[in-house]
């Protein structure tokens, strides 16, 4: 009797397995994560080289993100991580290839939200961190407010012992270049296009969301010129109930739209769908051509849209998807 009844239940577990392999069920997610490196330009006219290069980092970062998620961390510290990677490579916006202000100079902007109770932290304008997001973290878990500015996020970094680097750390040619062609336009009605800020969006397996942002602002800003990336609820937002998002964009649209909370509110009041929400802030907010966002619901649900000719992208979750691109939307 005791044989049949184990041979019955191992029937049922094989059954179950077999089941579940053919996708009978549809299996609840136990991660995911996106990011982005920025919108605007159209890839097509980057280089060769600036292309692999972006699409290597981008795909580094994402192994490192689902690295932690797999091995059940948190969403916050895959968000960090992702981040700071992104923060140490020349090509993007953030950290070492932050842009060049109006003078010359770098400052460099951050923030990161944890899901579970809508603790954040932010850093703007900050002139000597090497990863401007986990000063932004430390803002959040050691102090009690939510954005330090200037000098005082500088102050607070050496308190923090945080790795501190001298301003050319951040000079690249590129970039320079990029100020130079700022510069001439200056005067014409073309702006250049705004490319390569960072952003991570994830869930855990725990089901904690949380969202981050670190960005070196627009090419020739004037100097105190803060966007919309360290500020919550227009560049960066998570909420448990919702979802998480980065944005990236001309900031000061992002702002007055408060564009990543109005998101999380759409699904929030209107029981709107995480598509639909971002569908409608990305074509009938925004203008065209002023940016994209990325973002991942409570179920694992990715979205990432943009109304730019590109925008750096990747996507990875627990049923083996594993996306990167540049490009127009496929
Ligand atoms: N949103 C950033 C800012 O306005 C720039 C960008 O995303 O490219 O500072």
């Amino acid at each position: 009797m005791t044989r049949i009844l184990i041979g019955v239940w191992c029937a049922w577990i094989l059954l179950a397995k077999a089941g579940d392999l053919l996708g009978d069920e549809p299996q609840p997610m136990d991660y995911a994560i996106v990011i982005h490196g920025g919108a605007g330009d159209d890839p097509a006219e980057l280089s060769e080289e600036a292309r692999v290069a972006r699409t290597t980092a981008l795909r580094e970062a994402l192994e490192l993100g689902v690295e932690v998620l797999k091995g059940g961390g948190t969403s916050l510290d895959a968000v960090e991580k992702v981040i700071r990677h992104l923060e140490d490579e020349p090509q993007f916006n953030a950290g070492r290839g932050a842009v060049f202000n109006a003078d010359g100079g770098h400052e460099l902007d951050a923030s990161i939200m944890d899901g579970r109770d809508r603790a954040c932290g932010a850093v703007a304008g900050v002139r000597t961190v090497k990863n401007p997001i986990s000063l932004a973290r430390l803002v959040m878990t050691k102090t009690r407010h939510v954005l330090l500015a200037s000098e005082g996020a500088d102050r607070f970094a050496k308190e923090m012992g945080v790795e501190l680097v001298p301003q050319d750390y951040f000079s690249t040619p590129f970039q320079r270049e990029r100020l130079n062609r700022a510069k001439q336009a200056e005067n014409s009605a073309k702006t250049d296009a705004h490319m390569g800020t960072v952003g991570c969006a994830a869930l855990d397996r725990h089901g904690n969301l949380a969202a981050g942002t670190s960005t070196g602002g627009l090419t020739n800003k004037r100097f105190g010129r803060i966007g919309d990336s360290p500020i919550i609820g227009a560049g960066t937002y998570a909420d448990n109930t919702t979802c998480a998002v980065s944005c990236t964009g001309v900031g000061e649209l992002f702002i007055r739209n408060a564009i990543a909370y109005d998101i999380s509110a759409r699904m929030a009041y209107q029981n709107a769908s995480l598509e639909d929400a971002v569908a409608h802030v990305i074509q009938k907010t925004l203008p065209k051509d002023s940016g994209g966002v990325i973002a991942v619901d409570r179920h694992g649900k990715i979205v990432m849209d943009f109304n730019t000719a590109g925008m750096a992208r990747a996507a990875a979750d627990s049923q083996g998807r594993f996306t990167v691109s540049l490009s127009a939307k496929e």
